[in-house]
């Protein structure tokens, strides 16, 4: 199956404004998802939130199926929350830790997510340890093996750092944490909606990703999974009314399933727009985005590659929809606001982001160039001279 651009294009209002490659920050979001999201603020407005919620039920549980049937998991070990962060937060503080555990970590781990290590390190005397990169720039994972010891309680990796292309070897680093039954995180924000992402093949117990970026949902979206035989072993580090059920005086019960991870209050036009987004993801077919998206990137990638004085900052083995890359002479957010000015959009990534991969690596700060299904090779064309025509 290939992707029909002329109606990709035509379901994205944006694309006639803008020359949009920051789809790993936030995606230009299709027709169908700003109707719906939109529909529902109206009938908030015209019957009461709390009423539109009841009539709207079956839109809103349905991003419980979307998302399941996206990643290959049951509606019960999905959390809808309000973003990716979020999303990972609940699973990770969740998970109990005691002086000299180990969590085990990828080089190009979120900044997020590594404070969070170092705060959790901080309270509890468990430590943070990153496995090194292979030859080719990801996590190795004969390293990873090496490091395995009793002590080990985590293994918390990002599939598709957000500052470079490489797709991270979830499905090898799966099979050593499954073999060795250590619980393993995976930060799946930048790859769901852009790649075939699957936990079973995976073999993730806890995997977070959020709606706004190549889902092309609406912002303040994201969901946790959760393996359902691994819920047991996690305690939410937040609860309300909505994750357990007062049921005595001095008791409460924990729901069941994964919603244990999620809150009550939410925005339910944006929930309604993120189960519209993933099944428009699905209409067209993860394996036909993620075969143009990885297309399209790669016609970049040799684009810019052959314009004198830039340099690609990508690694790894299996690259993905985004471009990393800087111009000799021209500071990376000069280059953003210089194509700023004509109607391109990219975006830079920073130190703060990625710390150790971007020290390791001597870099300050690159231009993230990143494609989805829906640009053309017109854009990669145009936005290749416009890399040329900048002095
Ligand atoms: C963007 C990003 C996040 C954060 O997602 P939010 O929805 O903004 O919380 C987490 N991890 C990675 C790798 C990201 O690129």
């Amino acid at each position: 199956m290939t992707i029909d651009l002329a109606r990709a294009r035509a379901d994205t209002p944006g694309t006639e404004a803008v020359l949009h490659f920051n789809n790993a920050g936030m995606a230009l979001t299709p027709r169908p998802v700003i109707d719906a999201v939109k529909e529902h603020l109206d009938l908030e407005a015209r019957i009461g939130g709390y009423e539109a919620a009841d009539r709207a039920e079956p839109a809103v549980e349905r991003v419980y199926d979307a998302t399941a049937e996206l990643i290959g998991a049951k509606r019960e070990e999905i959390a809808i929350v309000e973003n990716a962060t979020r999303a990972w937060d609940m699973a990770f503080y969740a998970m109990a830790f005691k002086p000299g555990d180990r969590i085990l970590t990828a080089v190009s781990e979120y900044a997020s997510n590594y404070i969070a290590f170092l705060q959790v390190a901080r309270r509890t005397g468990a430590v943070v340890e990153t496995v090194p990169n292979d030859a080719k720039g990801q996590l190795d994972v004969a390293a990873l093996e090496r490091m395995l010891d009793g002590r080990v309680k985590l293994i918390a990796m990002t599939h598709v750092p957000t500052n470079g292309g490489l797709v991270n070897p979830a499905e090898a680093v799966g099979r050593v944490a499954r073999a060795a039954g250590i619980p393993y995180l995976l930060d799946a924000c930048q790859s769901v909606g852009q790649l075939p992402v699957d936990v079973g093949r995976i073999g993730c117990d806890m995997l977070s990703a959020t709606g706004r970026k190549y889902l092309r949902g609406p912002r303040g979206t994201g969901f946790l999974f959760v393996r359902s035989d691994f819920i047991d072993r996690l305690e939410p580090p937040f609860l309300d009314l909505h994750a357990a059920k007062w049921t005595a005086p001095n008791r409460y019960e924990l729901r069941t399933d994964a919603r244990r991870f999620e809150n009550w209050e939410c925005n339910v036009a944006a929930k309604i727009g993120l189960g519209v987004a993933i099944d428009y993801a699905l209409g067209w077919g993860m394996a036909a985005i993620g075969e143009r998206v990885a297309t399209l990137a790669q016609d970049l990638r040799d684009r810019l590659g052959a314009i004198r004085g830039v340099v690609l900052r990508d690694l790894g083995e299996t690259t993905c929809g985004i471009v990393t890359f800087t111009k000799e002479g021209m500071a990376p957010t000069a280059i953003k606001e210089a194509l700023a000015g004509q109607h391109v959009n990219v975006t830079t990534s920073s130190r703060h982001s990625t710390m150790l991969d971007m020290t390791q690596r001597q870099l300050d700060m690159v231009v993230r160039a990143s494609v989805h299904y829906y640009n053309s090779e017109n854009e990669v064309d145009r936005f290749a001279r416009a890399i040329a025509a900048l002095a």
